[in-house]
């Protein structure tokens, strides 16, 4: 008897695979790390052959340290990093390029012109995203128009593009299915998120025949199954949802207004609104995931630099060794002494979206000590996601009692604190963090029917410390006076 749920987390860094059991507890994972290729500082690829390769690989490490066999693995959910964009020969299997990453900036001067056509507008109406290279429709472009041949051989019909959910997908079967799921799909610019379809007029304007995109399917159903020779077992595939949507799923945020933040390198939030809501702040309108007929979309809204923050602390200012000193540190002070840090590295993202703006620290004195600069670099996230918080309250007219938190810097009890107090709601931190691979787990455990429906998947998720705000609400006043002021001088 299969009871075992497995995860595999095709993450920017690296390919993971995590085994559950039934009630969402870890079993066992596997992880390798792929190559991050920089043609130059603003470019960025992965070779899909490797991604391929170490995720079957860490599919047998997995197996092979929880000691088990694929027949005991009930189903797979497959998560993954979103946007990026792979294209391949449908009869070799051969990628035509490298994958080219979300975080390549090569189409940024398409999306200008786009912009100043005013394009942009059309792209928001249908596709709820803005006009960035950030997303996968101008990277497919780029690689039709720029590698040889490649625009007669999609429009032949000999080529498949994928996002890295698809390309797994395909390979796992054999090339028996090439499809992508609602979620993963939104995240392309080329889908229609209000008519559920592939927009014909986005293909026309940037030149891209159909028949090269994925079929699009529920997140949660039986998509095909991982092809027997891999694992001595055929095993269903059927969960897949994109990284930032699993988390959203992993976190049990079923409800209208519910929240989630992962705190990595930078913070992505999400929160389910149910419908399509259109955003006058600055975020971007998602698909959740679509689980049978319905359709459940998301809010989103990112914060570039984040736990990144804190690598530059440690790094670039050497005032840490580690990451978790940081928290001692921070509580060691009062406050920050009246200072304030804007991490804005690489621009501010939502809901200012100045992409020229850069740091600042304000307020410093000779009383100012590494421990405030400390304090004042976890408070940035916290005000950072406290901006997001607000535009999603202000999009939708839904106050907030809870956000749910996970990633790497979620773990700083100082900084969960601070988030609940400057933002005035709950901050739950489930005992599991890994709500990405989760996520996918458990909806694949619903796409098999061993869940009969989302109530049954919320039991399965453990919450673990709970952060509720104390501080009062002058002071909190006075703090998120200090850091708008700081935030407007960079503005003007
Ligand atoms: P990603 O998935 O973006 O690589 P992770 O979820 O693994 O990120 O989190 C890593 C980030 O979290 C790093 O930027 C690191 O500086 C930060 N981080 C890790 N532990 C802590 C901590 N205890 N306090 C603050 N930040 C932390």
């Amino acid at each position: 008897m299969a009871r075992y749920l497995m995860s595999l987390d095709a993450g920017t860094t690296s390919s993971r695979c995590i085994i559950f059991d039934f009630n969402g507890n870890k079993i066992a994972m596997a992880q390798k790390e792929h190559k991050q290729i920089f043609p130059n500082p603003s470019l960025v690829e992965h070779d899909p052959m490797e991604i391929w390769e170490n995720q079957l690989d860490v599919v047998k490490k997995a197996l092979y340290n929880a000691k088990l066999s694929a027949s005991d693995i009930a189903t797979i959910g497959i998560t993954n990093q979103r946007e990026t964009v792979i294209v391949w020969d449908k009869s070799t299997g051969k990628p035509i390029y490298n994958a080219i990453v979300w975080q390549c900036r090569r189409t940024a001067d398409f999306c200008d012109a786009l912009k100043q056509e005013g394009y942009d507008t059309t792209i928001r109406e249908k596709t709820g995203l803005t006009t960035d290279a950030y997303f996968s429709g101008t990277k497919l472009r780029w690689l039709l128009e720029n590698i040889d041949g490649a625009k007669e051989a999609a429009s032949r019909g000999d080529l498949l593009f994928g996002t890295v959910d698809t390309w797994l997908l395909w390979q796992l079967t054999k090339g028996a299915v090439f499809a992508t799921d609602y979620s993963n799909a939104s995240r392309t610019m080329l889908y229609n998120i209000h008519e559920l379809k592939w927009d014909d007029e986005i293909l026309a304007e940037f030149n891209i025949p159909k028949c090269i995109l994925p079929e699009v399917l529920p997140s949660a159903h039986i998509f095909g199954h991982a092809h027997a020779d891999f694992f001595g077992a055929e095993i269903p595939i059927s969960g897949i949802a994109g990284d930032q949507q699993a988390a959203l799923f992993g976190q049990g945020c079923f409800e209208l207004g519910m929240v989630k933040n992962t705190y990595g390198t930078g913070c992505f939030m999400l929160m389910n609104t149910g419908n399509a809501a259109e955003s006058k702040n600055g975020l971007l309108t998602t698909i959740a995931w679509g689980i049978g007929d319905n359709i459940e979309y998301a809010l989103e809204g990112s914060v570039f630099v984040a736990g990144s923050v804190v690598q530059w602390l440690r790094d670039s200012l050497g005032l840490i060794k580690t990451a978790s000193e940081t928290c001692g540190l921070a509580k060691s002070v009062d406050d920050t002494g009246g200072i304030y840090i804007v991490p804005a590295f690489t621009g501010l993202g939502a809901p200012h979206w100045l992409s020229h703006a850069r740091g600042i620290i304000s307020g410093i004195t000779h009383a100012t000590r590494k421990e405030h600069i400390v304090r004042a670099a976890l408070e940035a996230i916290a005000y950072q996601s406290h901006d997001v918080i607000s535009a999603m309250v202000a999009d939708t007219g839904i106050s907030l009692t809870e956000i749910r938190v996970d990633g790497g810097a979620s773990a700083n009890d100082f900084l969960m604190q601070f988030q609940a107090d400057i933002s005035g709601v709950a901050v739950r931190r489930p005992q599991q963090i890994e709500s990405t691979a989760l996520g996918a787990a458990l909806l694949a455990g619903l796409g098999i029917g061993l869940f009969e429906n989302k109530d049954e998947v919320a039991k399965k998720i453990c919450h673990g410390s709970i952060f509720t705000p104390h501080m009062d609400s002058a002071m909190k006043a006075q703090l998120l006076d200090g850091w708008n002021m700081t935030i407007n001088a960079m503005i003007f």
